[in-house]
């Protein structure tokens, strides 16, 4: 089923959505984006006369905690849709199921935090740090056993399923999937957000328009393996920036000062070069860096050849020839996927590297290619420069948007297809 299909008349319809959104010390929103991004879907259900019960998560809470409560966002929610929005203050309960079995056409009830339940995520909670192999697995079968009646309770709220939470969409947890075997297939389906995050991986994936490159930034290779790995098979080009640059760098002999490296994956780095080599990709590596005397905005800095970094200094950025480098190999391509800052872009003074390959990627774009930014810190990049509006898509997901492009089949969707 989809969302386009479905008359929501009468119906009520249980919605994940992701409106796990940054709160300042005094609970303010300070980024709405996740909200405003659910709205489609939201306003789709109220058009048809259909009602709403909200399920999300918001931060990592180990129990009910007033600082990750979703009653902080219930106000703006209100705004954004244009409906006093209910709250029920637990997710389970009796308050919960008669407020949602009260709901009216056009009218939104908003659940407390699903993780305030151990058994959202169906992991458990309290374990003592000396507890057992015998006590781990008794708590896990523990909690595997109630999220069974934790998720059939929040299934009976509802007579259709939609989820528009894809950066959850990774993760088997009560309401992103287990939920929807309780509805049949014609009552339940992705939001819009999840249609068009579905499509974009889809693109990316199976409808390549050639040259593609990916452009692998961050800290750590290690964390980036398997995504590096799988797209070897997929890419023209794989251009690798950010921290993970000096592991290579190292793995081939160069003087990388005191950048950040993984030591114990120099052998990693030569394998993956060897593979990029096997498969014809072009691996594209910095040639210079913009270093830095300590590890901060207000440090020293000079550029120097990426393999000559003096003693004491960490390249923090990358510099201006590889910025050209990467440039020119970015507006040859047609299909784009951008993960990762090319340096610590957090610090005023080595952000001119993931501007550049921003500005490069829209300038693609305009020109016809497909551009695809994932991964939390690429989008805070496209955001920070304004450029988001010059991409085809800024996924909302990160470690979700990943998995998708390794190639694993996403709990949260595959729920909904099964
Ligand atoms: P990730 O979460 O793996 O995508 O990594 C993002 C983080 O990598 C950002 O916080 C950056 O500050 C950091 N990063 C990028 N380049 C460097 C670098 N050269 N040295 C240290 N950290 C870096």
């Amino acid at each position: 089923m989809t969302i386009d299909q479905f008359n929501f008349a009468g119906k009520k319809a249980f919605v994940r959505v992701d409106f796990n959104v940054p709160l300042d010390e005094n609970f303010n929103i300070t980024d709405d984006n996740r909200m405003r991004a659910a709205l489609p879907t939201l306003k789709k259900i109220l058009a048809d006369g259909g009602s709403i019960i909200i399920g999300s998560h918001l931060g990592r809470p180990k129990g009910p905690a007033d600082k990750f409560s979703l009653k902080h966002i219930l106000n703006h929610l209100s705004e954004l849709l244009g409906v006093e929005v209910q709250f029920a203050n637990d997710c389970m309960g009796e308050e919960a199921a008669v407020k949602a079995a009260a709901l009216q056409p056009g009218e939104v009830l908003l659940l407390e935090n699903l993780r305030f339940y151990a058994e959202e995520e169906g992991k458990p909670r309290g374990l003592a740090e000396d507890a057992t192999d015998e006590e781990k697995a008794a708590a896990k079968k523990a909690v595997k056993e109630s999220q069974k009646e934790f998720t059939k309770k929040l299934a009976s709220y509802a007579d259709c399923y939609v989820n528009d939470a894809f950066g959850t969409a990774h993760r088997a947890h009560a309401s992103t999937a287990l939920i929807a075997k309780y509805f049949d297939k014609d009552n339940k389906m992705f939001g819009y957000l999840m249609e068009k995050e579905v499509k974009a991986v889809d693109k990316v994936l199976n409808d390549i328009k050639r040259p593609f490159t990916a452009i692998m930034g961050g800290s750590k290779v290690s964390s980036k393996i398997e995504i590096i790995e799988n797209l070897l098979n997929k890419v023209d080009n794989l251009i690798i920036a950010g921290g993970m640059t000096y592991t290579f760098t190292k793995a081939m002999g160069g003087k990388i000062g005191i950048s950040i490296c993984e030591d114990d994956k120099l052998d990693l780095a030569l394998d993956l070069m060897k593979k990029a080599k096997e498969k014809g990709v072009n691996m594209v590596l910095a040639v210079d860096a913009k270093i830095a005397d300590a590890f901060s905005n207000d440090a020293n800095t000079k550029f120097c050849p990426v393999d000559e970094i003096p003693d004491g200094w960490e390249g923090l950025d990358i510099g201006p020839k590889t910025e050209e480098i990467f440039a020119d190999v970015i507006k040859n391509s047609k299909t784009i996927l951008w993960n990762g800052p090319t340096g610590v872009f957090e610090f005023e003074n080595f952000t001119h590297g993931s501007r550049a390959v921003g500005e490069a990627i829209v300038e693609a774009t305009k020109n016809g290619a497909f551009s695809l930014v994932g991964g939390g810190d690429s989008v805070a990049c496209v955001n920070k420069f304004g450029l988001a509006s010059g991409v085809s898509y800024v996924s909302t997901g990160g470690g979700a948007l990943l998995e998708a492009i390794e190639g694993k089949v996403l709990p949260g969707i595959a729920a909904i297809n099964e």
